[in-house]
């Protein structure tokens, strides 16, 4: 019932910049490079992307002899290998020696993400069956402040798409799950981003339990992987939540709701049993 996975994921680092030439760059897990040229009385930063989806970068300084022309810390999201000029330095006396340091975090998501309205999840597993809501929004066991949902489903149950989307992270390589803080960091998982900047996470497959590589595109309703017991879990369930990021690179989970059979469309509730209505398509 608990959640888990690689929830978070901030680098921080800490970079002095001491230019020999024009051009300096440095990147950071095949995700995003920071380079800078040199042109004389300034220095242009500018951020450039290496990957498909968006990344929120939060960048402070410390400067030597120049100022910056926007004001710190810097918060840009970055998005489909675009390059873009975050800041400029400019030396105050040319005459002097002059460095900057940088110190960066970034977390994937856009800060500027807003979840479309009216959009109404699928129910993230097959026909026929009825599934319980183990804990819901804010459940008192690990939801904390949390607009999340745990489906029990028993190890090995088709996981499918809530919602159409690009997968922009796997995750499949843990075999284990139990409650100790350190599995909290070792579950599989799959991320899709929605059109709208939003990111879906289902999480606690089982070990190579992902149908999907980063970089497909999924339909609502498509089969993503098999449901399993991994990372910080007490027991086979599906940890489902959709999540954009505050400025401050934490994240913020969304309450969005679902078309259920009988129910119709609606938030799910802790206790309660779930079906997928018959009218709906799934595939492979
Ligand atoms: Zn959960």
């Amino acid at each position: 019932m608990l959640t888990g996975g690689k929830m978070l994921h901030i680098g921080l680092l800490i970079a002095l910049l001491s230019m020999s030439g024009p051009e300096w760059s440095e990147c950071y897990e095949d995700t995003f490079c920071i380079e800078a040229e040199d042109a004389g009385n300034r220095v242009d930063v500018y951020v450039r992307s290496l990957v498909d989806w968006d990344v929120t970068l939060s960048m402070d300084m410390e400067l030597a002899n120049m100022q910056a022309d926007q004001q710190l810390p810097q918060v840009h999201s970055v998005s489909s290998q675009q390059r873009f000029k975050a800041l400029t330095l400019k030396v105050k006396d040319i005459s002097r020696s002059w460095s900057f340091r940088y110190d960066l975090k970034w977390m994937t998501g856009d800060f500027k993400a807003r979840h479309a309205p009216g959009v109404v999840y699928e129910l993230p597993f097959g026909h026929g069956v009825d599934v319980l809501v183990g804990q819901g929004f804010h459940g008192t066991e690990t939801h904390h402040g949390k607009y999340a949902i745990d489906f029990d489903l028993p190890e090995g149950t088709p996981v499918r798409a809530a919602r159409e989307g690009v997968v922009i992270d796997v995750v499949e390589g843990y075999k284990k799950g139990g409650v100790h803080p350190a599995m909290k960091i070792r579950a599989n998982y799959v991320k899709i981003r929605h059109e709208d900047g939003t990111i879906a996470q289902y999480v606690h497959l089982r070990h190579l339990g992902a149908e999907v590589a980063v970089g497909d595109r999924i339909r609502t309703g498509e089969l993503i992987g098999y449901s399993g017991n991994t990372g910080f879990s007490t027991g086979p369930h599906l940890h489902f939540e959709v999540f954009s990021l505050n400025k401050d690179l934490t994240r913020r989970t969304i309450p969005i709701t679902f078309q259920t059979a009988r129910r119709g469309v609606v938030h799910l509730q802790e206790g309660l049993y779930y079906r997928r209505p018959s009218s709906q398509l799934t595939s492979r």
